[in-house]
């Protein structure tokens, strides 16, 4: 068995002759059928298949390389990661994509065909799960040893379909077909406990009369970029341990047979496709312990296996906590360590306080994870334990500085005495990490200044930024080939490893052959997804059309709504006045609501509503078309993004902390229309603010306007405003159900426009003005958009995790 897997002849060839025949092979002995009867999805299997053999030989030479009691590990722990698809990915990583492509057409099947019938796996709702995707894309790209820990949820978030304007939310059974990328470890499961009661022997605590469910580890590879080095994500997937009631299913009772089954499979069945705000839900809690007690138990298993010792754990491992949801992690390994491990409880906080570190990702009140003490003390009455443990030394040390300050106690308490009584889990993550982090400079300074600033008095040195960043891998080489290949063409290939190179290219923002080859691009890109509306939508739109694209989750605070009025405001202009020489554009729609999120789900169907009145409205013809793209997810934004003009980036200044959708757009040649907000605003630093559009109030500005906002004044003082507003309140749209909207009218006139909509109306339809301004100069125009492209080097998710493994993590790059 010596080094068996060092053996060449193990690690298959990649010329076209020996994909072929790899695929073939797989197609027979894995999925079993023969090449006569294979359908579309058995090829692709078998294709994928293939494809993973030739990753698998690097991956275990990474792992092997990882399994060092010199490594320091780094564990990054995150309740949702939005992968994208494997395939493409893979074939990039591996340099195969045309070998793969010849092989697959020889055989009679066309690669572009097979790669669209791969399903997204749904892991994450939006930017927080697709950063945690970046990030171990970069890191293995980098060859930092980093793990992921998820949760392998048996369905997605919801497949969104419109049927008459409206959301409809339909079961993502992403793993209906098998999931040929995944290594499931059946023999490597976890116990984790939930419920019971505590027994107290003296200062000792034991947890008892529990009731449990099994983790089961599900592994892919996560290939680098043009290196050996991998890395692995690994999913838990709840296991009942107990199969099934034999007694009950030999009396017929089949249902109750397996109910307990069921219910503690639940807890990985599905990932709850709230985005924003805090959702209370006991099932909620338990997939969060459930994730954390599996990856600390795992995490420190690997440790030991390494060291054969636990005192030295800080020194090789960190912790990193992807927002609040991972936070019970901390009172977890405090658990491990004190109730299972011999530890004292001051031994086991010093090496606590060193291993973990926190992202923030929102300053949104309703947005902050809180547990009801209750709740936590019937599901984890050890942890409540802990955490109130953890609260009472953190407080004297407050009263100690602080002696007399009551209100500033009743504020840092991790408990929360005022509703209720609620365990604050952002407070917890900044007492014990050792590192917190923002994810843009605005947004880590407000992050200081107001959610955490009594701990920032506390903790000076605690708090840190690192801009978010995007792989260019999967936004730029593989989203955008004919633009990848027009950048290759000046500069050569090594932008995919380092995206800083991009700036070589200022030296042609001028040259009319690199601008023609960035419009010939623009163009392709354009018409292909003008294809794609066509077959799916059987609606045509104008590839010379301005292509205006919004594309994020449906949200109040980004401001969807703003974005409609400025349309409205579009088409009543065009009806008084046809013969103006109108650009003609087309508003793009993608994303998803929160299936209770009402006026989320209400502002999905005004934009449908007014898409249909305007598309088929004779007069207007080309000069506007609204579309909205139903199931937005990471496949569909690399189809849309290359082919946007426009990015709408226009939420509230302050509350969106960083935007990661706004970096895709710029690095694929969009102008930006945007507030300063979030990393908008460093992306203005970058690229210049002169090649983007900024309007509105900023963020300063909008904390003053709130003490003193009246949105009724705008409507009243602004003529064209105070017509499109009473067209949505009076069914100007759906003539049928004419108060269908007078909802949305309200929440703005009548209940505050919390968003600050109207405030930044007149603003943003001026500046949408100097858009067609420019638009009409094409040469200006391809300018601002190659100084775009250039100059986002910065935005690189390696950029990123670089920082983190320098100022947060403290590990190094593995040596191959
Ligand atoms: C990048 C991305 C996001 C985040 O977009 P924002 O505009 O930053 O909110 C959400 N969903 C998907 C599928 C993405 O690719």
């Amino acid at each position: 068995m010596k080094n068996l897997c060092e053996f060449d002849y193990l690690s298959p060839d990649k010329d076209i002759e020996s994909l072929k025949r790899s695929i073939v092979y797989k197609l027979m002995f894995i999925v079993g059928t023969s090449p006569k009867y294979a359908t579309p999805t058995d090829w692709l299997n078998a294709t994928s298949y293939a494809i993973r053999d030739r990753l698998v030989e690097r991956w275990l030479k990474s792992t092997k390389a990882e399994l060092s009691p010199k490594v320091k590990q780094v564990y990054y722990i995150s309740m949702e990661f939005l992968m994208g698809r494997f395939l493409t990915n893979a074939m990039l990583s591996l340099g195969v994509y045309h070998e793969v492509k010849e092989a697959l057409k020889e055989l009679g099947l066309d690669l572009e065909k097979q790669i669209e019938l791969e399903p997204d796996p749904g892991l994450g709702n939006g930017g927080l799960g697709r950063l945690a995707a970046c990030f171990l894309d970069s890191c293995a790209t980098l060859g930092y040893p980093v793990t992921g820990y998820g949760i392998r949820y048996e369905y997605g978030m919801f497949r969104q379909q419109i049927k008459n304007g409206e959301q409809h939310e339909v079961a993502d059974n992403w793993l209906e077909k098998g999931n040929p990328w995944e290594f499931p470890r059946h023999d490597l499961q976890f116990e984790v406990d939930f419920g019971g009661r505590l027994q107290q022997e003296g200062e000792k605590s034991y947890w008892v009369d529990t009731f449990n469910v099994m983790a089961q580890p599900y592994d892919s590879i996560v290939p680098g970029y043009n290196t050996q080095a991998t890395d692995t994500i690994r999913l838990w997937s709840a296991k009942s341990n107990v199969a099934f009631n034999l007694g009950k299913f030999n009396k017929g009772e089949y249902l109750e047979a397996t109910e307990a089954k069921d219910r503690s499979e639940n807890i990985s069945r599905i990932l709850y496709p709230d985005d924003s705000t805090m959702s209370g839900k006991m099932l909620r809690l338990q997939q969060e312990y459930f994730l954390v007690s599996a990856s600390v138990q795992d995490i420190l298993q690997r440790h030991y296996h390494l060291h054969q010792r636990f005192d030295n754990l800080k020194d090789f491992i960190a912790i990193h906590l992807n927002d609040t949801h991972p936070v019970l992690a901390i009172p977890e390994l405090m658990r491990q360590l004190i109730d299972n491990h011999g530890f004292s409880w001051d031994e086991a906080w010093e090496q606590t306080i060193h291993i973990f570190s926190y992202t923030n990702h929102t300053l949104m009140g309703e947005a902050l994870e809180t547990w009801p003490v209750d709740m936590l003390g019937r599901s984890l009455p050890r942890h409540l334990q802990i955490i109130f443990q953890i609260n009472d030394k953190f407080l004297k040390q407050v009263r100690a500085q602080f002696p007399n300050d009551n209100d500033l106690l009743r504020r840092v308490s991790i408990i929360d005495e005022e509703n209720g009584r609620n365990v604050r889990m952002a407070w917890l993550a900044v007492i014990i990490s050792h590192q917190v982090n923002g994810v843009s400079e605005l947004h880590s300074q407000l992050m200081v200044q107001s959610l955490f600033a009594d701990f920032a008095m506390f903790y000076p040195k605690k708090f840190c930024n690192i801009t978010n960043g995007i792989t260019p891998r999967r936004w730029l080489a593989l989203a955008n080939p004919s633009l990848s290949k027009a950048i290759d063409s000046h500069i050569g290939t090594n932008w995919r490893t380092n995206l800083e190179q991009l700036g070589e290219l200022m030296s042609l923002v001028k040259d009319k052959n690199f601008l023609h080859q960035l419009k010939d691009s623009k163009r392709i890109n354009k018409q292909n997804l003008a294809q794609i509306i066509k077959e799916d939508l059987k609606i045509d739109i104008n590839p010379d059309a301005l292509f205006d694209v919004q594309i994020k989750r449906i949200h109040e605070y980004k401001r969807q709504l703003l974005n409609v009025l400025g349309i409205i405001t579009r088409y009543n202009r065009i009806l008084e006045n046809p013969e103006k020489n109108w650009v003609p554009r087309v508003f793009i729609f993608g994303g998803k609501a929160a299936s209770a999120y009402y006026n989320a789900k209400k502002i999905i169907n005004l934009i449908n509503d007014i898409a249909s009145k305007i598309n088929n409205d004779e007069r207007i013809k080309d000069k506007l078309k609204v579309i909205f793209i139903p199931n937005y997810g990471v496949s569909l934004a690399q189809h849309i993004i290359p082919a946007a003009d426009l990015s709408e980036q226009i939420s509230l200044a302050g509350t969106e902390a960083s935007g990661t959708g706004n970096m895709k757009f710029a690095l694929n040649g969009a102008l930006t229309i945007g507030t300063l907000d979030g990393a908008n605003i460093e992306i203005g630093e970058h690229v210049g603010f002169d090649n983007m559009f900024i309007f509105g109030h900023n963020a300063q500005e909008v904390a003053e306007l709130r003490q003193r906002y009246s949105p009724r004044r705008y409507y009243d003082e602004d003529i064209e405003l105070h017509t499109v507003l009473n067209q949505i309140a009076n069914g100007f749209f759906n003539p049928t159900d004419p108060d269908k909207y007078k909802s949305i009218f309200d929440s703005l006139i009548e209940f505050g426009d919390h968003y600050q909509v109207l405030a930044d109306y007149r603003s943003y339809v001026d500046t949408q003005d100097s858009v067609d301004v420019l638009y009409q100069d094409e040469d200006a125009w391809l300018r601002k958009s190659a100084l775009n492209i250039c100059q986002m080097g910065y935005f690189s998710a390696d950029r990123a995790v670089t920082e983190y493994m320098q100022r947060i993590w403290k590990a190094s790059a593995i040596t191959l």
